[in-house]
């Protein structure tokens, strides 16, 4: 059904959020109708173990559902959101109350709708629109909601977790934000790198937790790679998000858009160049113009603090031991990615970095099969995979006398 529905929920998505419709068409649809079927495979295969006990014991687990999940979703990705939650949590029998953002709440009402029409009983999945601090809140404080899953800003998050430890100690997993290292090497094919660095921080108007927004540069390529991401952001076509050929559209909303605005300021009061943008476009709407940040320092409040919009920070480097310390300087650890052709190196950065996804000459490689989440304040447990449906199950020891 969503499928048969693309146009119509592609225009919503784009309508609400503001992205260009041809992401939305070639993107967030054909994405979410994947992650359901994908999930959709996982139902029959969930299961326990038989367990090898000491004595005339028969042991076994059952994986049972955790039960009534509350799920809360941001505006960014908002359909792909709802099927991040709904997918895993339908696969191990939970039902859901979902919340999604005020900005956006249009696809994920249209796609509750087509679950009536494909079938689902009455109260399997909800949607209930509405604000953060009251709908959401409510949910987050509810003595029947065993289990929260929320993606969103790190203070909501920790908010989460508070109203967990105050009521019932309902589950919780979080998908925060992040600051995540995207790190070029002088021996990577340096124009291929470039090119994704500029996907990596400006794809969905910056608006991504996982976006590149640290981009350390070795010394050696440095000016070329600032060049060729420069040119990149100055080709946009930015405009109406529903005309076909726009590449970059507005941001979410004032808010964001002002919050974003006074990164740009902050950045050229702490001493950083701009090198291209730093502007609203002058139009109707919140358009910022892709822009990017040269002589940045570590310690600014660019470089540390997420921005989510289309700003990006470009750093310098010398060496190895180097770009893995400053790429782990940051309270979150959410993705990284390392350009190089040397395999040794590209494996040590791997593993020294302190991140949930680690893109190795590439970037922004999703797959539903493959796990996604945070370290440190970006957050607790992760998405997508097998991996996602030790969110929506509690374990059950059962142990058998039989001697
Ligand atoms: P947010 O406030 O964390 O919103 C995410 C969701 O949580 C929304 O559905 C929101 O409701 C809800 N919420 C807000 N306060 C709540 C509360 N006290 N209890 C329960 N739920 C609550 O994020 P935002 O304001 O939309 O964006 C702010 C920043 O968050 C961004 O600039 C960005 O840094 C970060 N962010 C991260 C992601 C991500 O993918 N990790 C996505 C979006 C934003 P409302 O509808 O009322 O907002
Ligand atoms: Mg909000």
């Amino acid at each position: 059904l969503i499928e048969a529905n693309a146009k119509e929920i592609a225009a919503l998505e784009t309508l609400d959020n503001g992205k260009p419709i041809r992401d939305a068409l070639t993107g967030d649809v054909p994405g979410t109708a994947s992650l359901y079927r994908y999930y959709a495979g996982w139902a029959d295969k969930i299961h326990g173990k038989t367990l090898p006990v000491a004595g005339p014991f028969h042991t076994y687990t059952r994986h049972e559902p955790v039960g009534v999940c509350g799920q809360i979703i941001p505006w960014n990705f908002p359909m792909l959101m709802q099927a991040y939650k709904w997918a895993p949590a339908l696969a191990c029998g939970c039902t859901s109350v979902l919340k999604p953002a005020e900005q956006t709440p249009l696809s994920a009402l249209r796609i509750a709708e087509l679950a009536m029409e494909a079938g689902f009983p009455d109260g399997v999945v909800n949607v209930v629109p509405g604000f953060g601090p009251t709908a959401g809140a409510a949910i987050a404080h509810h003595a029947d909601v065993d289990k929260v899953a929320f993606t969103g800003s790190t203070a909501v998050g920790k908010a989460i977790l508070k109203a967990s430890a105050e009521t019932n100690l309902k589950r919780v997993s979080l998908e925060l934000g992040g600051k995540s290292p995207n790190i070029i090497f002088a021996d990577a094919d340096v124009e291929t790198a470039a090119k994704f660095a500029y996907f990596a921080l400006f794809f969905n108007m910056g608006q991504c937790c996982c976006a590149g927004s640290r981009l350390f540069v070795e010394d050696k390529v440095y000016d070329q790679v600032l060049n060729l991401i420069t040119d990149r952001a100055k080709k946009q076509k930015i405009g109406d998000p529903f005309d076909h050929a726009t590449t970059h559209g507005p941001q979410v909303s004032q808010e964001q858009c002002n919050t974003v605005m006074r990164y740009i300021s902050a950045g050229q009061k702490e001493g950083a160049r701009c090198v291209t943008g730093g502007k609203r476009v002058d139009r109707a709407g919140y358009f910022i113009e892709p822009t990017v940040f040269d002589n940045v320092r570590d310690e600014m409040t660019i470089a540390k603090e997420e921005i989510f919009g289309p700003v990006l920070t470009v750093l310098r480097f010398k060496d190895v031991d180097e770009v893995i310390q400053r790429g782990n300087n940051t309270v979150y650890g959410l993705a990284a990615a390392v350009w190089t052709k040397d395999i040794g190196k590209a494996h040590r950065l791997a593993a020294g970095l302190k991140a949930g996804t680690v893109w190795i000459n590439c970037y922004n490689v999703f797959d539903n099969a493959a796990p996604f989440g945070g370290y440190k304040m970006s957050g607790i447990g992760r998405e997508l995979g097998e991996y996602a449906l030790s969110n929506y199950t509690e374990v059950k020891t059962v142990v058998t006398a039989i001697g």
